[in-house]
């Protein structure tokens, strides 16, 4: 027999920006499907109609892009079996619905909004403070249980408002195996009668989520440790609608905790702690808030990419650095943490340094372009792709190449003067007026040939040139920092250089 071709989705609802646990659910579906060979969908999960945010799906097809996650079937790609829009699948769901009512496992339940609301308040105790529609309860409102058939009937004929709801049985136990936290189960009475299909036709999440993943013919299920509790209402689902043989694997992925490890990551946590939480910029359409995102900070894909994959998993080694495609070779179930894993920023931002140090100039030449441009600076290629060689160590975000760069083609807008000053002395004063002199006379402009005449004139005025180097770097770029001082010294040039030396030692005074 031909093993099943695995097929994994990612399923997210386009309500907002997409959070980083959100990728990394989409990432450790990828890797999944790349490792066993398999296909990975993208299904858009829309039917909560009040919850729609026009741009959501795009915004997330695009982090996807970013991301290197290319969807195999998609609703922009297409595949055998669309639509990957849940909205667009409206008249598959009631015959899923209406079969479930046919063999006792639902209802129809025609409460109004105002009787759902004096339910809560009537049935309301010490014991039970928000009271659920469930086994308790659903004979004491008015639905095709508690109603006689003819009456029911004739609420249906005159299409009268309704939904159907699952009927969860009493004290029932669900077990299942959770591919990362192993034997799992449920009793049945903890669970409330949900809602399947409402009023307007649309499936809920849960009636929606079950015959997609049947339709769509999923193998696993990976998706965060918040739908656990959704877990028992989708496997008796499967059950009753007579699908079990088709029930697809069960993996929750453990959340992604606060910097202290106290619950989970939020996008409140994000602004209050100063990081992105989201992947990329996403702009509310309705307040027009803007919320920052990891990849417009100056993050590397591969970098968040690789930071989210060590969140929740390791390949055992201690090795840290990985690329996609390196993840997923090595990916594997097994070494999915259950416990939750704490967010660290720093260590966020350790992995774009590495990814930046191990990036090709080439490969950081556009990125780092569009940070000048935003400047206002155009730099020719192969001037910028000398200064990210030079300075692309020191950089941790794709925006600090400005801070660490832009003075090779730009003087300094100001200059850290109190860091020369403290030191500072007629002798050296006469030294760089000298040097600055003497520079218009080097014939070969390279920087030995700069270093030798400025170590022999240091050395002509007795004093160490140890300690003119650190005057000369801060007349050169404005601060305490760069790359070797002579290598700065032979890129922005002679003229640059005097000019940049005489002008400091006029503000020294
Ligand atoms: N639509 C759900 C979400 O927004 C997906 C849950 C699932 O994967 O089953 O996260």
């Amino acid at each position: 027999m031909s093993e099943k071709t695995i097929r994994v989705r990612f399923a997210p609802s386009p309500t907002g920006g997409l959070h980083l646990g959100g990728v990394r659910t989409a990432l450790y579906n990828y890797l999944y499907a790349r490792k066993h060979e398999g296909k990975f969908i993208l299904r858009i999960e829309d039917t909560d109609q009040t919850r729609f945010v026009p741009g959501a799906e795009q915004y997330i097809m695009d982090c996807l892009r970013w991301c290197g996650l290319e969807p195999d079937e998609s609703p922009e790609k297409g595949g055998d079996y669309g639509p990957y829009r849940q909205s667009e699948r409206k008249p598959m769901y009631r015959k899923y619905a209406e079969d479930l009512v046919k063999k006792g496992f639902a209802y129809y339940a025609f409460d109004t909004p105002e009787e759902l609301d004096q339910m809560r308040i009537s049935f309301k105790t010490e014991q039970n403070p928000s009271p659920q529609y469930d086994q308790h309860i659903r004979d004491k409102m008015r639905n095709s249980l508690s109603l006689p058939a003819d009456e029911t009937d004739a609420l249906l004929k005159s299409n009268a408002a309704h939904v159907i709801r699952i009927k969860m049985p009493a004290n029932e136990t669900v077990e299942f195996n959770d591919l990362i936290r192993g034997e799992v189960s449920f009793n049945t009475s903890t669970v409330d009668d949900k809602v399947l299909l409402k009023a307007d036709g649309m499936p809920t999440y849960h009636l929606a989520v079950v015959v997609d993943d049947y339709l769509m013919k999923i193998t696993q299920v990976f998706r965060g440790e918040e739908w656990l509790p959704s877990a028992p209402v989708h496997i008796m689902l499967w059950k009753y609608l007579g699908l079990e043989k088709d029930m697809p694997e069960w993996a929750h992925l453990p959340l992604i905790l606060k910097p202290d490890g106290h619950g989970k990551l939020s996008k409140r946590d994000g602004d209050r702690l100063g990081f992105p939480v989201y992947a990329m910029d996403w702009t509310d359409p309705k307040t027009g808030e803007l919320t920052s995102g990891f990849r417009e900070l100056g993050f590397l894909d591969e970098a968040f990419i690789n930071m989210l994959a060590m969140l929740g998993w390791n390949d055992g080694t201690g090795k840290e650095l990985f690329s996609l495609d390196e993840l997923c070779e090595t990916f594997s179930l097994s070494r999915v943490h259950k416990g939750g894993a704490k967010f660290d920023f720093e260590k966020a931002k350790w992995y774009n340094h590495e990814w930046i140090k191990r990036s090709s100039a080439d490969d950081l030449l556009d990125k780092v372009k569009s940070v000048f441009e935003v400047k206002g600076v155009t730099v020719p290629d192969d001037q910028l792709l000398m200064m990210i060689t030079l300075v692309k160590d020191r950089c941790t975000l794709i925006s600090d190449f400005w801070e660490q760069g832009s003075f090779f083609f730009k003087a300094p807008a100001s200059w850290d003067l109190p860091a020369i000053q403290s030191k500072w002395n007629a002798d050296k004063k006469v030294f760089f007026e000298s040097f600055s002199d003497s520079l218009s006379m080097i014939s070969d402009w390279s920087f030995p040939v700069i270093e030798q005449e400025f170590k022999t004139l240091a050395a002509s005025k007795n004093i160490k040139a140890g300690e003119l180097q650190l005057p000369l770097r801060v007349m050169l770029v404005g601060g305490k920092f760069g790359p070797p001082v002579f290598e700065i010294a032979e890129k922005i040039g002679r003229v640059e250089m005097i000019s940049r030396i005489r002008k400091t030692l006029e503000m020294l005074g």
